[in-house]
């Protein structure tokens, strides 16, 4: 997972990015030139191209850091240049924005799709442009800091691009039947019964073997491909969580972590209502779990979308807590119910001073702020009877038990029996 602490905040400094190269692939002469004095201007290496032929052999030679490309292009349109580039292994990764004047949903959703990284709407200003693209390279940045650090280094290039390529193919041929959404239970710390499950994706490729979301996750994120994906769990929690629902455990909530590219597309709410509606599902089953370096990205939208999720019945957990920046007070603002505690305050809270005065602290300020509390990552019985002490309200670990497929989940929900009638 690329935590909250590994995101470098995107800034241009002219010496940092002197040797970045970007491709600008733009037919509109005037357009071209005025971005290339822009990019020039910044320090940035350009080359350039008039159409996506053009721009395709370039990109291939010279293997730039970005590229920005038109939509609508002559010989190979914008769509067309993104879909062989991310083919080709040594420019399968590079960051990608889209440069269009059209707004229309289904180009951007055509677009991300196939895996653009950001779009922009012309005319855009500078400040929009440079942001873009400070973006991106943070988060290329970002995700190299991240695999680098689990793939021996000369392997990383290659390992990384073998995935992706996977990944994208499993996505073009629409095999979902890859993935599977794993349930771990939570459970009422009073009652000792379940009271929601958190699910959690698995990916089993066959050329890959069971990969798992530390790294899925944020190859899907730094690609686009998570907003497919994630659209894909949140269908198939929806249609499960129903068949639960109608075999008796009418009260199990389902909790879904989203990543922040679904929580910034314009309909999220939209689909959300479609498929609670499509598979007849009460809105307070469902839970989305957000952390909060999402949210900050870009507080007034998040809350804006959070407020709408919430105002359809949906509940909202804030999850890692603890782990980001967030000051305390700052909740308050939030539109949130329930607050996940990180597992790292809870690994040994019972044995650690500090770790007990903090979780004290978290419990007693959700619960003043009307928030239940989830503890994450309870592998023992002190750390649970320390939170029952504490009255934290619900636990979720391995204590319990770990992350279960389907049948396993519903095993324990049926010997559980606790959300029955
Ligand atoms: P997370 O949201 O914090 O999920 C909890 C992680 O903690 C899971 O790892 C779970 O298996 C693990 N865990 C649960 N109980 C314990 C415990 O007692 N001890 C320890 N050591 N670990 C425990 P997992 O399944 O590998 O997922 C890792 C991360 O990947 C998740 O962290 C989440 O950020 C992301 N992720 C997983 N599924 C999805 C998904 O469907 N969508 C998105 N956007 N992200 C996902
Ligand atoms: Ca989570
Ligand atoms: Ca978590």
């Amino acid at each position: 997972m690329v935590s909250g602490k590994l995101f470098i905040q995107p800034k241009i400094k002219n010496n940092k990015l002197k040797m970045t190269k970007i491709l600008l692939i733009e037919d509109e002469e005037s357009v071209r030139e005025n971005l290339l004095d822009l990019l020039e201007a910044e320090g940035f290496n350009t080359i350039a191209a008039a159409d996506g032929k053009i721009g395709l052999e370039l990109a291939f030679s010279e293997v730039p850091d970005l590229i920005l490309c038109d939509l609508m292009l002559p010989e190979i349109d914008g769509y067309g240049v993104l879909t062989a580039l991310r083919e080709e292994p040594s420019t399968a990764a590079i960051p990608f924005i889209f440069l269009t004047a059209r707004t229309t949903r289904a180009d951007f959703r055509q677009g991300m799709n196939l895996g653009a990284d950001d779009y922009l709407t012309k005319p855009f200003t500078r400040a929009e442009l440079l942001n873009a693209i400070a973006s991106r390279l943070s988060k290329q940045a970002t995700l190299t800091k991240h695999l680098a650090s689990n793939y021996p280094s000369n392997q990383f290039g290659s390992e990384m691009q073998v995935i992706e390529i996977c990944l994208r193919r499993t996505l073009e041929r629409r095999e979902f039947q890859q993935f599977q959404v794993y349930y771990q239970p939570q459970i009422d710390i009073t009652s000792g019964k379940i009271i929601a499950a958190e699910s959690l994706v698995r990916w089993q490729s066959p050329e890959l073997g069971m990969v798992s979301p530390a790294e899925l996750i944020p190859l899907a994120e730094s690609t686009g491909l998570i907003v497919p994906i994630g659209e894909w769990i949140l269908q198939s929690v929806c249609k499960q969580t129903k068949i639960w629902h109608n075999e008796g455990f009418s009260r199990l909530r389902v909790a879904v972590n989203l990543s922040v590219r679904q929580l910034t597309q314009p309909d999220f709410c939209q689909k959300i209502v479609e498929f609670l509606i499509g598979n007849n599902l009460s809105p307070s089953s469902l839970e989305l779990e957000l952390t909060e370096s999402m949210i900050m990205k870009d507080v007034n939208s998040a809350i804006a979308t959070m407020t709408e999720l919430q105002s359809i019945g949906v509940k909202i957990a804030i999850d890692d807590f603890g782990t980001g920046y967030t000051s305390l007070i700052y909740l308050k603002k939030l539109p949130i119910n329930i607050l996940k505690i990180d597992r790292y305050f809870i690994h040994n809270v019972a044995n650690d001073p500090q770790k007990a005065a903090i979780t004290m602290a978290l419990i007693q300020m959700a619960h003043n702020l009307n928030l239940k509390v989830v503890a994450e990552g309870v592998e023992t019985e002190a750390e649970l009877s320390f939170l029952r002490q504490h009255n934290c309200d619900a636990m979720q670990g391995f204590l319990f038990s770990r992350p279960l497929p389907t049948a396993e989940f519903e095993k324990l929900l049926f010997a559980d029996n606790g959300l029955m009638g």
